[in-house]
This record gives C-alpha cells, sequence and structure tokens, in this order.
C-alpha cells in the first residue's frame, strides 16, 4: 500500500486482467529463493569472482581453466536447485492465460522445470556444453568433471552453451526477445538490477511500443525511476503470489482461459 491508500499489487493484477497479454523479463533475482546467488549484492557471484577476470569470452579462451571454476561452482548450485514460488507462479499465470512468455536471462532451466512453456532463453542455458573448435554438443553432466576443464572428443576445450561477456546473443533468442518487448501490453520485470546490456533495453523496447512495465524487484534499479509505470517492492515469491490472488478475484480471468 503506498502513502496515498492505493495500492499497487491491485493496479498491477488490474493492468493484468486487462490487457492480458504480459511476458516476464526475468534475471538472477528470481532464482535466488532456489538458493543461487545472483551476480551483484554482498553474497553475489561478483564478490567472489571478478567478472571481467572471469565471466569473459576472452579470459575463457585464455585461461579456461580459471573460468571453469566459475562455471564449475554454477553447474554444481545450478544442477542442485528446484523452482521457487515465483517460478511457479510465472506458469501458473501463463496456464491463467495472462502471462504468454517468459524471456529469461538465466540460465538454470528453473522456468521450464516449473512447468512454464514459452521461455525465451536469452543468456543459453547450462545443459549443453559446446566445443570451441568443432561446435560438437553434449549434455553437460555427460562431460562435466568437478576441477577439470572438461574436453570433447576432438581433444578441444568446452565451453556452456551460455553467453559470455563479449558473446553475441543467439539470434533466434534475440529476435524473439525483442518481438515479445515490441508487441505485449504488459511487460513484468522480475529480479534484474538491468546492467547487462543488451537485455536492459527490453523494458526500453516495450515501453516505447506502448506497454505498461511493472518492475518486482526488493530494492530499486536503473529502471525503477524512468521505464517503470508500477513498481512491486518484495521478494518475487511474495509479490507473484500476491498477484495472483488478486487476479483469482478478478471475475475475468480464470485458468485454462
Ligand atoms: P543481478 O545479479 O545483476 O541482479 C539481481 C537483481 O535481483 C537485483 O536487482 C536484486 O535486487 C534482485 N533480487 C534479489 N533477490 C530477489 C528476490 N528474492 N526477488 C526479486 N528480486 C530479487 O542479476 P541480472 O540482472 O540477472 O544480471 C546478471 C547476469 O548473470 C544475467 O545475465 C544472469 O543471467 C546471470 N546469472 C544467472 C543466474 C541464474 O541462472 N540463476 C545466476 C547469477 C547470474
Ligand atoms: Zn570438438
Amino acid at each position: 500500500m503506498r502513502s496515498d491508500g492505493s495500492d499497487p499489487i491491485r493496479e498491477a493484477a488490474r493492468l493484468l486482467a486487462d490487457r492480458r497479454n504480459a511476458v516476464a523479463l526475468t534475471g538472477a533475482g528470481i532464482s535466488v529463493e532456489s538458493g543461487i546467488p545472483s551476480f551483484r549484492g554482498a553474497q553475489g557471484m561478483w564478490a567472489k569472482y571478478d567478472p571481467m577476470e572471469y565471466a569473459t569470452i576472452h579470459s575463457f579462451m585464455h585461461s579456461p581453466r580459471k573460468v571453469w571454476e566459475m562455471l564449475s561452482e554454477m553447474v554444481s548450485v545450478c544442477g542442485g536447485a528446484m523452482p521457487n514460488a515465483a517460478h511457479k507462479g510465472l506458469a501458473a499465470l501463463e496456464e491463467m492465460g495472462v502471462v504468454r512468455a517468459v524471456i529469461t536471462q538465466n540460465v538454470d532451466g528453473l522456468h521450464q522445470a516449473a512447468g512454464s512453456r514459452r521461455v525465451i532463453e536469452y543468456h543459453g542455458n547450462l545443459d549443453e556444453l559446446i566445443c570451441v573448435y568443432c561446435w560438437k554438443r553434449y549434455p553437460t553432466l555427460e562431460r562435466w568433471i568437478p576441477g577439470a576443464v572438461p574436453l570433447c572428443d576432438c581433444g578441444e576445450i568446452l565451453k556452456p552453451n551460455v553467453v559470455l561477456f563479449g558473446e553475441p546473443i543467439p539470434w533466434l533468442a534475440q529476435e524473439q526477445a525483442e518481438e515479445e518487448a515490441r508487441t505485449c501490453g504488459v511487460l513484468v520485470v522480475v529480479g534484474t538490477s538491468a546492467q547487462v546490456s543488451p537485455a536492459c533495453d527490453i523494458p526500453r523496447i516495450a515501453k516505447e511500443s506502448g506497454a505498461a512495465v511493472v518492475e518486482i524487484n526488493p530494492e530499486e534499479t536503473s529502471l525503477s525511476g524512468n521505464v517503470i509505470d508500477i513498481h512491486l517492492r518484495g521478494s518475487a515469491s511474495k509479490v507473484i503470489g500476491r498477484l495472483i490472488e488478486r487476479l483469482k478475484e478478478t471475475d475475468d480471468v480464470s485458468p485454462g482461459h
């Protein structure tokens, strides 16, 4: 509830019910409650691994063993994680006909595990390893050995099929994400600091194309002051849960609609 007595959750639920064609853009924050640290903040991965040392394609090609230290930790943490109430809530909103797609910057596969059907993986995922020389692909668990650099049958190093700094976004994911942003009625931005480019352009594209932009984040972000129409402050699971309760009170939204 705001100081003027208005309720941002109610306003966001009204927008979602009226416009229906919502798209979610998610970041590391949505998976924090599944036990996967985000990148920024005191508990974040960057506190331990400097991104320019560990997360660029340049460092991967020059020091694969070092970069695999961080990647190995991510494979291990993400491999053991389960979807939380926020991932499940977005899947339920898809089922209710409210959210039509999820664009995620995450590489953990938790939206699909929660039951979301249309997921655009903007930064790839950790499920697959790809050879930097012959491009042969392997399921990660087939080749990954903690503490070692996994190798292809051709003898070259394997890289997870995720986008490191300095690499382009997979073209199909970028096309699809921009198309969703241009044509959605509401963009719900969940758990991203919106500092990684070009993913941070998606809210602006949606806004300039006429969408309302709703942000779910316990903190203010660089988006909060300008592109955002409604900021729902709080953890993703709590806020999405309250949005669903409100939507269920609205007559014109029912499961399978
Ligand atoms: P980020 O680490 O820069 O920002 C995380 C954001 O989430 C912050 O704004 C924070 O306030 C918010 N947040 C924290 N807890 C939250 C909660 N419970 N509910 C809602 N919001 C919460 O993350 P980013 O913007 O996604 O950028 C980091 C990049 O690193 C992305 O490309 C991302 O894919 C990648 N990454 C992925 C994972 C993963 O796959 N789970 C984990 C770490 C980083
Ligand atoms: Zn190879």
